[in-house]
């Protein structure tokens, strides 16, 4: 049975819950970039409150804070425009697109995560008699096990089909063997024509340790840091870098300065060949 409270998330997964608050906060805005009227529900849900007087306004958590929202906007419009009908989202967390896109008729989307997280997600939806708008298949899976590739096949994942793959948030948290790994695992099982969307890693040992915003960043690993775009340049896959600047003035929002300095974006891959063995 889902489980309705997020009381048995780990920490990595109430992350979750942090991007939730962000994509409520956005959809409370007037002209939001989005409109996510899930995200509320699943932070009410979990006891927690929306901070008063809204999100940050200085420093480090801010520049998090216009990330998460302009990353939404951008993996949004291009997992829609990627013109494919299987969609995987890689440790999709809290994520509605299931339920709040247009997605064109048979669209097939396979959710895959640590079951704590996707067992309070479907507590919630159930709650809400809340209906997606393509074919929905949730997969409780560990995307460290080797075995998440095989379970995803057995759940109707067609590696045959070109698939629109999101990973976003999720390199970070995880050690440059395992997100190597797991972008092999993807590779695997990526069809001509494959498109994978996701953050162009960063060196994490830069990163400002905040009041407030350490219960996340301790948990950042780095994945595969500034080397993101140029592995998978190196297994098959042609990438396309956005900056997180571009974007923002293409959104017409300030972004706060980064005290790191660093480039900051997100990248879209393209599959020409076929999966690499
Ligand atoms: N992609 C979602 C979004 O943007 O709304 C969630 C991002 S959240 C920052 C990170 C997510 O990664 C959490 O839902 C967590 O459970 C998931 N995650 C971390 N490590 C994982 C693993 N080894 N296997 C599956 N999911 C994992």
């Amino acid at each position: 049975m889902a489980n309705p409270t997020a009381e048995p998330l780990s920490p990595v997964s109430r992350t979750a819950l942090s991007v939730a608050m962000v994509r409520a906060f956005e959809s409370s805005r007037p002209a939001p970039l989005f409109n996510d009227p899930y995200a509320a529900v699943f932070v009410a849900a979990a006891g927690l409150s929306m901070p008063a007087g809204g999100p940050p306004t200085g420093g480090f958590a801010q520049r998090l804070v216009a990330h998460g929202i302009l990353r939404t906007r951008f993996y949004d419009d291009r997992l829609l425009a990627a013109g494919v009908s299987q969609v995987v989202l890689l440790a999709a967390g809290l994520d509605a697109r299931a339920y709040r896109l247009p997605w064109p008729p048979g669209t097939r989307l396979f959710e895959v995560d640590l079951a704590p997280v996707l067992d309070f997600k479907q507590g919630v939806l159930d709650g809400l008699s809340a209906v997606p708008a393509c074919d929905r298949t949730a997969l409780r899976a560990d995307l460290v096990d080797p075995d998440w590739p095989d379970r995803l096949v057995a759940a109707g994942f067609d590696p045959a089909q070109p698939t629109a793959w999101l990973a976003e948030g999720l390199l970070v948290y995880l050690e440059p063997a395992e997100a190597a790994g797991l972008l092999d695992a993807v590779g695997a099982l990526s069809a001509p024509g494959s498109r994978l969307l996701l953050e162009q890693g960063r060196d994490v040992s830069t990163t400002p340790r905040e009041p407030g915003l350490t219960e996340m960043t301790d948990l950042w690993r780095g994945g595969l840091g500034p080397g993101t775009a140029d592995w998978l340049d190196a297994h098959g896959w042609t990438t396309e870098f956005t900056a997180l600047e571009e974007l923002a003035a293409a959104c017409g929002r300030p972004l706060p300065h980064d005290p790191t300095g660093k480039p900051a974006g997100f990248l879209e891959a393209r599959r020409t060949e076929g999966p690499t063995p």
